[in-house]
């Protein structure tokens, strides 16, 4: 991505379905009753009833956190989430906006309750009493979760509280009433189908093959034709030169609120249809400010308004809906705006789509397992860049797409070394402040060194390059990814472990930009 990833956790929750989620959520309803009941079920089954219970779900200021049942003492607890059948929670919703909240081994018979005055929270069988349906209110940047009547909210603080609570929902709330609830009830629901068709949480062998699909544009109606022509061009040449991963769904926002809007619904209609996502719940999550699809809308909009060139494009998931999903302001300059070279939006496209080739050679569905695979953010980030930065330069002058030079600046393929040298600059700059270098080994974005993940990381990757030949990213690095985590992929391919990489990698980017400059491949 430019920017960052949609911190989601829609990454966990996953499905393949076509067919109505209400159809897959009986037969999987039937499936775990029947086949799928793990031994010490039944005999928790009675216990359960009126058990109290240690909740949370994913609570944005204290990572992410899931609900579980140890089967075998019936305890249930909050825990990082893992692949565990036991972990799996269903939300259904009820009419009028409602939902039950209910164990996915233990089906839909029993679900969470608020009873009593004492307002414990309790496991038990459902029956259709108004204590038992849960609503969820969009409270901030995460949900807030309250009993049918609204009257109680559900209260957890990992740090803070060793059980959860039931509180009186007032007007609003303190920070840890909010619950980050992204995948609310349809993924959730949908979560619970994949066991059925991945009981290894593993996307399919296809995942990490080349496909005949084209990728699938969709853009609002104000985008202009040019900019529809460059994009597509550019992924095309993309898909040819490092293999055509997919299916591939990029959405891209203009700047009229309408046709904004008109594009969210599309996008909403398209993920009920192919049941990935209740159309209500992705409405409501898109139009969120935080990376929802809306928000792409905005940031052109705000560059047109402030005359200030600016926007955002990124690999925002999609893998528990089988694609890679990527978002995008207007492209400005394919759309003649701000005095933005259309060259710039070129090597953007080819940054996020080698984001999907990275992420095609991994199938793991888990979070966790897929991050330690992928590796830091400055490899994931520097190789985009590395290999955008590169690419670009290479297709220019071979002709297979065009120079643009429209704008106020040149970014074209002649400018290469040029604009790699800038990078260096900046990352050099970066890491005399903050020693960068050391930083390395971070995997996540909030770290002062953020830029020199995509500066810095794309030298060192020129670095590893220039001794491994241009192809050992695509013919040997991810490919291995199939069995092996970063590191050992690392190791396997370089020769040498990250940290003596850092080490040999310090002197490059503390040294004269003319030695680094001779790594570069020429056009
Ligand atoms: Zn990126």
């Amino acid at each position: 991505m430019i920017a960052r990833l949609m911190p989601s956790p829609l990454h966990r929750l996953a499905q393949f379905a076509s067919a109505p989620v209400a159809v897959l959520l009986a037969i999987a309803t039937l499936m775990l009753t029947l086949v799928h009941r793990p031994a010490g079920a039944d005999g928790l089954l009675g216990d359960l009833v009126s058990r109290p219970l240690s909740v949370a779900f994913l609570g944005p200021a204290d990572g992410p956190y899931s609900l579980s049942i140890d089967l075998n003492t019936g305890d249930v607890i909050a825990e990082a989430p893992n692949q565990a059948d036991h972990q799996q929670w269903v939300i259904t919703p009820l009419p009028s906006g409602q939902y039950r909240l209910s164990n996915a081994i233990l089906g839909e018979d029993f679900a969470l309750t608020a009873q009593g005055r004492d307002r414990s929270l309790l496991m038990t069988p459902v029956d259709g009493r108004a204590a038992q349906r849960w609503s969820f209110r969009l409270n901030g940047e995460g949900y807030e979760l309250m009993t049918g009547d609204g009257e109680l909210g559900l209260l957890y603080d990992p740090a803070h509280l060793s059980t959860p609570i039931l509180v009186n929902a007032g007007e609003c709330c303190n920070s840890f009433q909010s619950w980050d609830l992204d995948g609310q009830a349809g993924a959730f629901a949908a979560a619970r189908e994949v066991r059925q068709t991945s009981d290894d949480g593993l996307l399919p062998e296809a995942w990490s093959q080349p496909t005949d699909l084209t990728p699938d544009f969709f853009f609002a109606d104000d985008v202009v034709e040019a900019a529809r022509t460059g994009m597509v061009e550019t992924m095309a040449a993309a898909t040819e030169a490092w293999g055509n991963f997919g299916p591939i769904e990029y959405w891209v926002m203009g700047t009229d609120p309408k046709a904004a809007n008109a594009l969210l619904d599309t996008f909403c209609q398209r993920r009920d249809d192919r049941g990935d996502w209740s159309k209500n719940a992705c409405l409501q999550r898109e139009k969120r400010s935080e990376h929802g699809l809306i928000s792409y809308q905005q940031l052109g909009a705000d560059a047109l308004a402030n005359g200030q060139p600016g926007g955002n494009a990124g690999h925002n998931g999609g893998f528990d809906w089988g694609i890679h999903r990527f978002s995008s302001s207007i492209p400005l300059g394919m759309s003649g705006l701000l005095g933005v070279p259309g060259d710039e939006e070129q090597k953007t496209v080819l940054h996020e789509y080698f984001h999907a080739v990275q992420h095609a050679h991994v199938r793991d569905l888990d979070r966790d397992a897929r991050d330690r695979k992928l590796g830091p953010v400055w490899w994931m980030e520097g190789a985009a860049e590395y290999m955008a930065m590169t690419t670009h330069a290479r297709l220019q002058a071979e002709g297979k797409i065009p120079v643009w030079d429209n704008g106020d600046w040149t970014f074209n393929f002649r400018n290469y070394r040029k604009n790699m040298g800038r990078k260096f600059r900046q990352a050099s700059k970066d890491h005399k402040r903050h020693d960068c270098v050391a930083e390395m080994v971070r995997i996540d974005y909030d770290s002062p060194c953020r830029s020199f993940f995509y500066d810095g990381g794309a030298w060192a990757v020129a670095l590893l390059v220039s001794q491994h030949g241009e192809a050992v990213l695509l013919d040997e690095f991810y490919p291995r990814l199939a069995s092996m985590d970063f590191e050992a992929a690392f190791e396997a391919t370089f020769e040498q472990t990250p940290e003596t990489f850092y080490a040999e990698f310090r002197p490059l980017i503390e040294g004269q930009l003319g030695v680094a400059l001779g790594l570069l491949p020429k056009f």
